[in-house]
């Protein structure tokens, strides 16, 4: 599932294949997961005019038009971008063609169907609106911040980070590698943190976790081995003792953490 670094590294790829070049023409073959606007206006709104500009708030990506308006991708479980001139080399569960006069054609794809497509007029007051925490990216963004946004939850510590309310970006994954990465386990409640906790999970997020994703375009064959993303779906085995990976459900979502290595 598309987390803050898989949605990073889809705002990249529009920036670097689709900025400055006109719209010439939208189809919509998935015009259930439009949000709150018709796919007529949907593609009045784009054809003609230009992206640009992106932004990323979360799990949310963000296409500035060149009129006013801002495009809204959402993810959901299964979603990304394809950039692309032959049609035959397009993704199979396109729900958005983006065709562009230059003759290339930028795909949203979303196999699942969860994911959503929106406009706006205003990103800040979209994130405003739909009620969701600050970006661990955004300026600004230090160790108060974090602490404010954990504060008096009962929760797990796990959920609490994937909490889009609290904090915008965090997911499953990368919720299990922050708390891996700062030697705590998932399913220990956030109050019971202290702030010397609080500071090492914020440390891990922030100066390990989340640039090395983005460096390896969230792909997990290009984590470095001393983290667990290559291991869920791999061997199974803690990158620091060897040992199998705990695996259970927290909070309704599988985690995987190591017993020995992260603490309760
Ligand atoms: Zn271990």
């Amino acid at each position: 599932m598309p987390e803050l670094p898989d949605v990073e590294t889809f705002r990249q790829y529009l920036e670097s294949t689709s900025l400055h070049q006109e719209i010439a023409r939208v189809d919509v073959p998935g015009p259930e997961l439009l949000e709150g606007i018709p796919a007529s206006r949907l593609k009045k709104t784009l054809q003609g005019s230009r992206f640009q500009d992106t932004r990323r708030h979360g799990k949310n990506l963000f296409g500035g038009l060149d009129t006013g308006p801002w495009l809204v991708l959402h993810f959901g479980m299964t979603g990304f971008l394809a950039y692309f001139k032959q049609e035959e080399s397009g993704p199979s569960h396109a729900r958005l063609l983006i065709r562009f006069s230059n003759g290339y054609t930028l795909a949203y794809d979303c196999r699942r169907k969860l994911g959503g497509i929106g406009l706006t007029d205003n990103p800040d007051r979209f994130v405003e609106d739909k009620g969701l925490g600050p970006d661990p990216l955004e300026e600004g963004f230090d160790l108060e911040t974090f602490q404010n946004a954990l504060k008096g939850s009962r929760a797990t510590v796990k959920s609490v980070l994937m909490d889009q309310k609290r904090l915008a970006g965090i997911g499953n994954i990368y919720s299990d590698e922050i708390l891996f990465q700062a030697g705590i386990r998932p399913d220990i409640k956030a109050d019971a943190l202290s702030p010397d906790d609080l500071k090492t999970i914020y440390d891990a997020m922030i100066n390990k976790v989340l640039p090395a994703a983005i460096e390896a375009q969230a792909r997990p064959e290009r984590f470095p081995s001393s983290f667990i993303i290559p291991h869920r779906r791999g061997d199974g085995v803690c990158p620091k003792c060897g040992r199998s990976l705990e695996k259970s459900k927290i909070s309704g979502r599988t985690s995987y953490f190591c017993t020995r290595d992260q603490r309760g």
